[in-house]
């Protein structure tokens, strides 16, 4: 893991938006059954309150997802770090880390950001302008240089920086679009919701080298629905 900047002095909060809360939201993390340290460690120096509005700053460090605008959230704590930890398994005893992950979703940031902890580069394409213009100025903020975003359909991928080791999506289709596998390396994993909005899976591909991909589910969650186009 990169010793992960601690927030600057400006972005450390207080209050509900203190080193405590996120000391207490790590702790329910735990306690919910995420067993990575590098994860815990990660969400409990990353400031999630800087990737939402202020309005609901009170709200940072619950453990639920919360509204970011134009009808999108940020994913639940427990289910970032759910996502997370389940990429990071797929390398233990080979490398500590991946090498390059996709993420499609960026929306508020704040998965990109946890991930750009764990990984050399991370990628990460949104649909929605808005959405992007705050996560690349909260990245900029957070001093992350190894996270690159794009506006785009993420459907497409990440055609030029591909194959990836990881490719993780946080909105949730009926299959997960044939162009984004063909960018997974063979020996690399993909984590994301697949189903209906009522009914969806957190499911997990992992590569052999070889050409053939294992498929598991991991449990129910709640997503937002992956959209065709840019919005
Ligand atoms: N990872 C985000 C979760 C945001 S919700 C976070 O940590 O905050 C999912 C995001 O996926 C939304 O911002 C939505 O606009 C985006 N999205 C949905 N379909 C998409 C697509 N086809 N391409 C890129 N982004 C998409």
């Amino acid at each position: 893991m990169h010793t992960y900047p601690l927030p600057p002095a400006e972005l450390k909060g207080e209050g509900m938006t203190s080193q405590r809360a996120r000391d207490r939201l790590a702790a329910v993390l735990q306690g919910a059954g995420i067993r990575d340290p590098r994860v815990i460690e990660v969400i409990r120096n990353l400031p999630r309150h800087h990737f939402i509005d202020q309005a609901l700053h009170s709200r940072a460090y619950e453990n639920d997802a919360l509204p970011i605008g134009h009808g999108q959230t940020i994913s639940q704590p427990w289910v970032v770090a759910r996502m997370t930890e389940a990429m990071l398994e797929h390398f233990e005893g080979r490398r500590d880390m991946p090498r390059k992950v996709l993420e499609i979703g960026t929306g508020s940031g704040y998965q990109a950001a946890v991930l750009a902890a764990l990984a050399a580069e991370v990628f990460t394409v949104e649909r929605i302008e808005a959405l992007l213009r705050q996560a690349r100025r909260r990245f900029r903020q957070l001093g992350l240089t190894n996270l690159r975003s794009r506006y785009d359909d993420g459907k497409l991928g990440w055609p030029d920086e591909a194959p990836f080791d990881a490719i993780i999506l946080t909105a949730a289709g009926d299959t997960i679009p044939s162009r984004i596998l063909d960018q997974l390396d063979p020996a690399g994993v993909l984590v994301a919701p697949v189903g209906s909005p009522s009914r969806q899976n957190l499911i997990r591909m992992r590569g052999d080298g070889q050409g053939d991909f294992a498929l598991e589910e991991l449990g129910p969650v709640s997503f937002v629905p992956l959209l065709g186009g840019i919005g």
